[in-house]
């Protein structure tokens, strides 16, 4: 978020003060630990943002890639962070980076689905098999600042925290509501 967006969310609060009065403080706010990723952020626009500013800033003479759609994952996820899908022009991200130890790393992990696109399908074969990794998508995706950490982060355990986080979360939720 911009700051001249949390500018704007600001005043828009200070606004709707005028006209409620004081916020209700039901919960107490944590402000020490990380929160979710905001809910503007959980929609399928803010996803096509994110690739549409990576792309133009990363590969400014790939505006093709800009028909992609890019969309949260219907699905729980449980292993794949994002996936590709360079027939149909498709980007999956799973919903669990919402997670308050997960959603910093939104951005590395479109922009790896990105790197996937501006190859496209002319990844080297080794041994029959097509390298989606290879050193050319590697290259490629060293030059975002973030992509290091995010790989240690998963290497470490932290998306298979985040996953396990969501579904006690949900399994809380679900607890939560009463039944009719
Ligand atoms: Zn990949």
């Amino acid at each position: 978020m911009t700051i001249s967006n949390r500018r704007a969310i600001s005043l828009v609060q200070q606004i709707g003060l005028l006209f409620r009065g004081a916020p209700k403080s039901k919960t107490p706010k944590r402000a020490t630990q990380p929160k979710r990723a905001p809910r503007s952020h959980r929609n399928d626009d803010f996803l096509h943002r994110v690739w549409t500013t990576l792309r133009s800033e990363y590969f400014p003479d790939r505006p093709d890639l800009d028909t992609y759609t890019v969309s949260w994952s219907p699905r729980r996820q449980k292993r794949v962070l994002a996936s590709c899908n360079i027939k149909q022009r498709r980007v999956v991200v799973a919903k669990e980076l919402f997670e308050p130890s997960a959603c910093r790393w939104i951005q590395a992990v479109v922009y790896h689905e990105l790197c996937h696109a501006v190859i496209g399908e002319a990844v080297h074969t080794s041994g029959g098999r097509r390298q989606w990794h290879g050193r050319e998508f590697r290259a490629l995706e060293a030059r975002h600042p973030d992509i290091e950490a995010m790989n240690v982060w998963i290497r470490s355990g932290g998306w298979a925290m985040a996953v396990r986080a969501n579904r006690a979360r949900r399994t809380r939720r679900a607890r939560e509501t009463p039944t009719p």
